[in-house]
Order: structure tokens, then sequence, then C-alpha cells
């Protein structure tokens, strides 16, 4: 299945040429079929790779066509292709996806060649080095590890009150206070290859598999979590949210309850969401994210600076803090314009009550800088790559506040 090979079904033999031409411009094998019975010969073979299928055909009905492929268990990515009313469309996805269909959603036509070659493309730097049975079965199989990376405090005090000893790491001589960790997933296939994050999580999320990642992930994270816990250190993890699971409204129950069930209180759990993806009109987004925080989790914008934003969303969103995407860090130190862009995000951030975070600290004088300008915390290579959390404890030491701070 990850021959890149490409089938359209249309009615409109223009829109199935337009099609094979962009699709074999980007490097998939095309054709294009213009009813029912070409569909039945083209997959004869073995699935493609792709399915483009029109709702609309002559003598047959696109739901009719869902069926079929899911009696034949077709095991193609489909994109649904409508001229028509969106519900007709959603309705169309939703039942293909009952059916068990891989429905990557749905292409409005007229179809501009520039999108359709885009779509393509990211579809043809998806299927990769695995297949979606691959993917699947690494979740199931719990072949997915967590990787954790230290996130340490740059400016400011431990918090008052606090009576605990604080984690502190060795860095070039300097040590940090380690105040949590950020858990990102990863995925080595049965070969041993490392497998990218943006290139699995992608998958997953078209394959609307994610929930079923995130799950095995958090779980992971949560178990670590209680066993420090029962070690007597309350850790602290930031977990990545995809933007596919914020119309979950079970979401803040299941992930509460699972905490709860370990004994992990929902304070020691930062959920990330990343900036593109916050801003939303959806108004179930905004009850997942407020019902978050009223269970008593962190909530932080990730890859800040990179998405649109408004001064006016980014208030009235629950968020506890803000993370600088690297981007802007890692030019901070040669740009004026990324060091104005950090100074103006610490600054929002902190006058809006949040906490600010520096992702992709790579060298000292980042860091250096980052401190100048009020950062609370900061994470990067320069400090720690990420790694398993059996290593990366090896490295640090239990001090008390007063070591660090004086
Ligand atoms: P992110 O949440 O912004 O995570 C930070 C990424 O920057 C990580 O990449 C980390 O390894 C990398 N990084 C950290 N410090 C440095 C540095 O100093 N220099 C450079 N160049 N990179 C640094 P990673 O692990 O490849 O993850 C990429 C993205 O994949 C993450 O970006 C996150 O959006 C997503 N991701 C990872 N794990 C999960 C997960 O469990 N669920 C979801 N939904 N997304 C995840
Ligand atoms: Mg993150
Ligand atoms: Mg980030």
């Amino acid at each position: 299945m990850t021959d890149k090979s490409l089938v359209v079904i249309d009615d409109d033999d223009l829109v199935g040429q337009l099609v094979v031409e962009a699709a074999q411009q980007v490097g998939f094998r095309a054709r294009a079929v213009q009813d029912f019975e070409g569909l039945k010969t083209a997959i004869e073979p073995g699935d493609p790779e792709l399915l483009l299928l029109d709702l609309v055909l002559p003598n047959v009905d696109g739901i009719q066509m869902l069926r079929f492929l899911a009696d034949r268990e077709c095991k193609s990515k489909i994109w649904l292709l409508s001229g028509f009313d969106p519900k007709v469309v959603q309705t169309a996805e939703r039942l293909g996806l009952s059916l068990g269909l891989n429905i990557l959603g749905a292409l409005t036509k007229p179809v501009s060649v520039s999108t359709l070659k885009d779509e393509l493309r990211k579809q043809l730097r998806q299927a990769g080095d695995f297949t979606p049975e691959d993917l699947k079965r690494a979740i199931t199989e719990e072949q997915l590890f967590v990787h954790y990376q230290p996130k340490v405090r740059l400016a400011g005090k431990q918090e008052p009150a606090d009576p605990n000893k604080v984690l502190s790491l060795p860095v070039e001589g300097d040590r940090f206070e380690i105040i949590g960790f950020e858990a990102l997933a990863r995925w080595q296939n049965q070969h041993g290859a490392l497998i990218p994050p943006p290139k699995f999580i992608s998958a997953a999320e078209d394959m609307q598999i994610i929930d079923e990642l995130t799950q095995s992930v958090f779980r992971q994270v949560i178990q670590e979590l209680a066993q420090w816990k029962a070690r007597g250190t309350g850790l602290n993890v930031a977990v990545n949210i995809s933007p596919a699971l914020l119309a979950d409204l079970d979401l803040p129950d299941f992930l509460a309850d699972e905490a709860m069930a370990h004994g992990v209180e929902a304070e020691q759990i930062v959920l990330e969401i990343t900036e593109n993806s916050a801003v939303t009109e959806d108004p179930h987004f905004m009850d997942v994210l407020s019902r978050f925080r009223l269970k008593g989790f962190g909530l932080s914008l990730d890859d800040f600076g990179t998405g649109f934003s408004s001064l006016i969303q980014i208030y009235r969103m629950p968020f506890t803090e803000l993370k600088i995407d690297r981007s802007f860090v890692s030019e901070m130190d040669d740009s004026e314009e990324a060091f104005t862009i950090v100074q103006s995000i610490v600054n929002l951030g902190h006058n809006l009550g949040m906490r600010v975070c520096a992702e992709g600290v790579e060298t000292p004088s980042a860091a250096r800088t980052l401190t100048n300008l009020g950062c609370d915390y900061a994470q990067g290579y320069y400090f720690s790559r990420p790694g398993l959390m059996s290593d990366i404890m090896a490295q640090i030491s239990a001090v008390p506040a007063m070591d660090l701070y004086g």
C-alpha cells in the first residue's frame, strides 16, 4: 500500500484529467475512471494508496460506493470530491468512517490545482516509511514510548511555601532548577528506525486514531508520575494535545479520571495546544479548554508566535502559559526582529498573567538573553535533549532550594 498509486473516479472527464495530471506531477502513479464499473476494475489488482471519489455519479450514488468499498475492506485513504452542500458531504464522511473506511476528508469542487498538489504532496510525505496498519499496530501493541525533555527555571525563584527539595540539572558548570518535563511521543518501528513525530502524529490525525495515540502517551506519563510520587517526588509533565481532539467533550473527564485513578493530581499535568489550532471560534473548543482548567490541568499555548491569534482571543482563552516558538528563539541573537518578537511575547504573557517558556534554547547566549528578558522557563538542547526518564534522572539531583537560590 505504499506504492503511491492514486485512482480518481469522476464522471466529469475534465476533473479526472486535472487530478491525474496534478498527481503525476507530484509523483503518484495516477489513473482516472468515470463510473462504478471502472472503479471496480481499477482496484482489482489491489487497493491504491489514495482514492478520490466523486459522490455523484450517473448510475450509483456515493453512499453505495462507500458501502461497496467497506464490504471489500478497502484499505485506501479516501478523499470525497463534491460540489454538494457541505452537510451532505459531512454525512457521507461520517458514514464512511463508521463503516471502517479510511476517510481523509472532502475536497470541494472546483478544486484548484495548487490546493490539490499541496494536499497530494502532504500525502506523499506521510506515506513515507510506514503504512497506516503499521501505525495502528504500533499503538495497539504499545510500540510507542515517551521521551522527556526537562523544562528549567530561568528567572524568578522557587515559588514560596514549597518546602520540597528542588531537582537540579547541571549544565556547563551551572545548575538549573527543573520545574517539569515535556512528554514527546516516540515510535521505533520493527526495523529499529525512529520515525519523526511530525510524520506519525499527522498520519494519526488523518487516520482518526490520534485519540488512541494520545491515550497511550497519557497513560505512560501518568504511570511515570505515579511511580515518582510513590518515591516522594511530585513531578510536573506537559503532554501535547492534538487539536483534532478538542472537539471531544469527554476528553477532560477521561484525562481527569485517568489521573485520579493513579493518585496523580491534575495540577501535575500541563496540556499543550498549538497556537494555530487554538485560534478558533468553535464553542466546543472553549468548553473543553475551560473544563480542563476547572479540573486543575495547566494549559500551555504551544509554538506561540506562528499563529494568528488576536490579543482578545489570547486574553479570553484560559491559558496559563505561553511557549515561544523555537524559530524566534534560535534567531534571537542574530536577528533584531526575532529578539523584539521574543521580548514582546515575554511582556505580553506576563501582562496577561501567564508564565512564559522559551523552546529550542541551544546556546548559553540564548539562555542569558532570555534570563535578562525575564522569561520564566526554558527548554532546549542546551539544557538537555529529550530522553528516557531514567537517563535524564541519572544526571539530576534533588537539592534544597537554598542551594540553588541562596
Ligand atoms: P513541540 O510540542 O513544539 O515539541 C518541541 C519539539 O522541539 C520536539 O520535537 C523537541 O524534540 C524539539 N526540540 C526541543 N529542544 C530543541 C532544540 O533546542 N533545538 C531543536 N532544533 N529542537 C528542539 P519532536 O519530539 O520531534 O516533536 C515535534 C512535535 O510533534 C512536537 O512539537 C509536538 O507538536 C508533536 N508531538 C510530539 N509528541 C506528541 C504527542 O504525544 N501528541 C501530539 N499530539 N503531538 C506530539
Ligand atoms: Mg509541545
Ligand atoms: Mg512547541
